[in-house]
């Protein structure tokens, strides 16, 4: 979806009836002429209230169907076609309108996901925890994916997984299990243990922790 408003944010439409740059809005969910979808998640809209357009059909409506409202002028993305589309306000559509911004932060996100996904393929080879730490620790990133990344955190066999990963807040219980699972494994390769009082790696035989002090059982 992104990669599809980023090419559209490159077209260029005009409105016809005031040569107003149009803008890039959220389509609403339904066809405000007959129920039917737009065929589109985007629509370019003239959003200029001085649009000639706009401004002539608040009389126009009124004079043909006796209710308050104007038309707005419309175009779909990677098309010429355009329709005149029914407002009941001026607000109609400033509440949709596709904020750029947050898409570049979501884009530059996904971007960084789908690195670290392709870098999943050869980690454990080039033993290298940064693409499933990535993926981990980042909850908007495809949970499949993820669970990917899980699979291998253990074959990786790096300890230095496990800070980062015990202060992550995990939104997937599942995901969260095998992650400790994976943990569990990874501290009995290197006969370590977590703490229970203060949480610091310290090793499995150990009596007293050599961080807090601790007398351990
Ligand atoms: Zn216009
Ligand atoms: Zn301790």
């Amino acid at each position: 979806m992104l990669e599809r408003v980023l090419v559209y944010l490159e077209e260029e439409h005009l409105c016809p009836h005031c040569r107003s740059k149009l803008t890039l809005c959220h389509a609403p969910p339904m066809h405000v002429g007959d129920g039917l979808g737009w065929g589109s998640e985007f629509l370019f809209i003239c959003l200029n209230d001085e649009c000639p357009l706009f401004i002539k059909g608040w009389n126009f409506i009124e004079e043909q169907y006796g209710r308050v409202g104007s038309y707005r002028h419309m175009e779909l993305p990677g098309s010429k076609e355009s329709y005149n589309m029914m407002v009941a306000s001026k607000h109609a559509f400033t509440g949709s309108i596709v904020d750029i911004e947050a898409l570049c932060r979501q884009n530059s996100r996904f971007q960084a996901e789908q690195e670290a996904a392709a870098g999943l393929g050869d980690c454990v080879a080039r033993k290298d925890l940064g693409p499933a730490l990535h993926l981990l620790t980042d909850n908007a990133a495809s949970l499949e994916v993820r669970r990917q990344a899980a699979a291998l955190l253990a074959q990786l066999n790096d300890l230095s997984c496990i800070e980062p990963l015990r202060s992550h807040k995990f939104t997937d219980p599942s995901l969260e299990h095998a992650v400790n699972m994976a943990i569990k494994e990874i501290l009995a390769n290197h006969f370590m243990r977590e703490c229970p009082y203060c949480m610091e790696l310290i090793k499995a035989r150990a009596n007293l922790c050599k961080h807090c002090g601790k007398e351990l059982e």
